[in-house]
């Protein structure tokens, strides 16, 4: 296969890094048919008519600088934008200082890779509250962000950190959490995990009204830099009494439905970048881009 020249690529890895200029919509991960294979990552997802991925480094970010800068390419050469997902193992409040100090490390290592794979956003598990106070565990993890920030935040060259809303109630990551540590630190901004939402409210947070409130309280609390940089997951989810259990496919018997929320999108004017984490990643994306298309051809 060869790579296809769209008008978007231009061959410029630094593009598109502060204004979303339109709604994007990729999925996590890389496409199973692919087989590990960049070049062909990226011409399913441009073929599928999608413009956004989420790499997963989810076990860590393990490829060369020279793969990276790679999958950066191809990323710009079919119009791909890029965002990193860091290890799930990523905990900075725990008891374990060790992991505290490894947890820091793999973000420093994500903002530096982040320039060679076009990233400009580093989705993060912050951990858990390490049985620390709520007060505790929040300065924390803003003093070790602070720290990342003020080694390594230049090395990313305009990539954000963005801590991501927790599936599990008991996890460091609820709407108040993310809203103070973000408004309190440089270089931050929340992913709004739409299905993690949904599972730490019980199924709650459903419907127009509860979205427009969930996006109303990040818009008071951060302003346009929370606007400017909206970064959502979607998917379908089942949950217990804990908060998240298992991710399901979008638009299926599973909620949170996200009708309501492309309505919003498309009445708004919002330009968020919707990343799929559903059990088929492609496919959600697409059933996304074709609920907000369908919005705006009846309008
Ligand atoms: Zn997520």
């Amino acid at each position: 296969m060869t790579i296809l020249m769209t008008p978007i690529a231009n061959g410029n890895s630094h593009w598109r890094n502060d204004v979303l200029k339109d709604v994007l919509f990729g999925p996590a991960g890389y496409p199973p048919e692919a087989r590990g294979n960049p070049k062909k990552v990226f011409e399913i997802i441009r073929e599928a008519g999608l413009t956004a991925l989420e790499y997963a480094a989810v076990r860590g970010l393990n490829t060369s600088e020279e793969k990276a800068r790679l999958i950066g390419k191809y990323a710009a050469y079919n119009g791909i934008t890029m965002s990193l997902h860091a290890a799930y193992y990523i905990s900075l409040a725990s008891t374990n200082m060790e992991t505290r100090e490894t947890s820091k490390q793999r973000l420093i290592k994500a903002l530096k890779f982040a320039p060679w794979m076009g990233v400009k956003r580093i989705v993060f598990h912050a951990g858990t509250h390490g049985g620390l106070s709520d007060d505790e565990s929040h300065s924390v993890i803003k003093n070790a962000l602070q720290e990342v920030w003020e080694q390594a935040g230049y090395l990313g060259e305009g990539a954000l950190l963005a801590p991501e809303i927790a599936g599990k109630i008991k996890a460091f990551g609820s709407v108040e959490e993310l809203i103070r540590l973000c408004s309190e630190l440089e270089g931050t901004i929340p992913t709004l995990d739409w299905a993690h939402l949904y599972a730490r409210s019980q199924g709650e947070i459903n419907d127009k009204d509860s979205y427009l409130k969930i996006l109303q309280r990040f818009e008071d609390g951060l302003g346009s830099l929370f606007v400017k940089n909206m970064h959502f997951h979607i998917s379908g989810i089942e949950y217990t009494k804990a908060g998240e259990s298992k991710h399901q496919p979008l638009g299926s018997e599973w909620g949170p439905d996200i009708l309501p929320l492309m309505e919003i999108v498309d009445e708004v004017g919002y330009k968020p970048t919707f990343i799929s984490e559903s059990t088929e990643p492609i496919r959600g994306a697409l059933y996304a881009k074709y609920v907000l298309e369908e919005l705006e051809n009846s309008r």
